[in-house]
């Protein structure tokens, strides 16, 4: 894969390798690096370091109400909120203008960590909340598809970060290139079957949203995307699936021989009984789509939602 084609995804620093952590340490991923990395081009960035403390460092807690709680280090109580507040401003100016496409955050730091972050209220009791840095970068692009690395050890937590990292892709590539209705329109056909898999409801409520003639365009995209992004977070499961397949089937049957159907019905009982993954149906459907020319199930991201020999397993 050329550089220029790949997906461009920021990451703590850490996660890459880097000896950036308090204790002069690194916090290596190899998946994330070496693995995924033929795909994509991680965006390094530490706010500790970047925000002007040195390696090694005195670790740090955050103290105070979970809304604002203060970056303090640990044994000398010294509070570098303000310097880390005054970094996050400018690092959140600066990441706006790389066309990120996704965030991972590495687990628990009370900078980067993206959720249950212990926060120390000031009568003891301690709460869950989010690293400094990870709380602004989330409220300033809250469509944008984060994990951290913890969340992305479990497989479809990670099958579902890195679809919605591809639609978000492909979603600012259409919007850069061409928003007309009849642009989105076609986009939305070519996720259809995705957008199944996640909600039928959802996917209704989408058509009707496209359907509708009393929203400005603007508008229309704007809750189209919404709509789109908080689908995609909601849970795929093994049953939603099997209706997509079923769904397909309809689409195949008028195409296939008796033995064709019959083939593929048995792939979707496999999948359905858990003696097969997802890919050996969708693999079959592939190849009865493009054998028989269906183009609407041809042109379905939900056959390819990644780039060839991406490797989530
Ligand atoms: S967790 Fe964040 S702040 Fe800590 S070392 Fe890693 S990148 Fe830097």
């Amino acid at each position: 894969m050329l550089p220029e084609d790949k997906i461009k995804i920021g990451i703590s620093a850490c996660l890459l390798g880097e000896k950036v952590r308090y204790d002069g340490k690194h916090s290596l991923d190899h998946y994330l690096k070496y693995t995924l990395g033929r795909y994509i081009q991680w965006i390094p960035v530490c706010p500790e370091v970047e925000c002007g403390l040195p390696v090694p460092r005195e670790p740090m807690h955050l103290i105070g109400s979970p809304e604002n709680p203060r970056l303090i280090t640990k044994y000398t109580g010294v509070d570098y909120t303000d310097l880390m507040n005054r970094w996050i401003k400018k690092k959140l100016r600066e990441l706006q203008k790389e066309g990120l496409c996704g965030f991972v955050f590495k687990s628990r730091s009370p900078s980067s960590g993206l959720m249950k972050v212990k926060i120390k209220e000031p009568d003891g009791r301690v709460r869950m909340g989010r690293g400094l840095f990870a709380r602004a970068f989330v409220e300033r692009f809250p469509e944008l598809p984060v994990e951290d690395d913890q969340r992305l050890q479990n497989p479809d937590l990670r099958k579902n970060f890195f679809l919605r990292v591809y639609v978000y892709k492909r979603w600012k590539e259409l919007i850069k290139r061409n928003n007309k209705k009849t642009a989105l329109v076609k986009f939305h056909e070519r996720h259809k079957l995705i957008l199944m898999a996640h909600s039928l409801q959802r996917l209704r409520e989408m058509e009707t949203l496209l359907s509708s003639t009393d929203l400005s365009h603007k508008k229309l995209i704007n809750k189209y995307f919404l709509l789109l992004m908080e689908t995609l977070k909601l849970r795929s499961t093994m049953k939603k699936n099997y209706a997509v397949l079923q769904h397909i089937l309809r689409h195949l049957r008028q195409a296939l021989s008796i033995d064709e159907t019959d083939e593929l019905r048995e792939s979707f009982e496999d999948y359905k009984r858990g003696r097969v993954p997802l890919i050996v149906p969708v693999t079959l459907i592939n190849h009865y789509a493009r054998k028989y020319n269906i183009s609407y199930i041809e042109d379905q991201y939900y056959l390819r939602a990644f780039p060839e020999n991406f490797t989530l397993d």
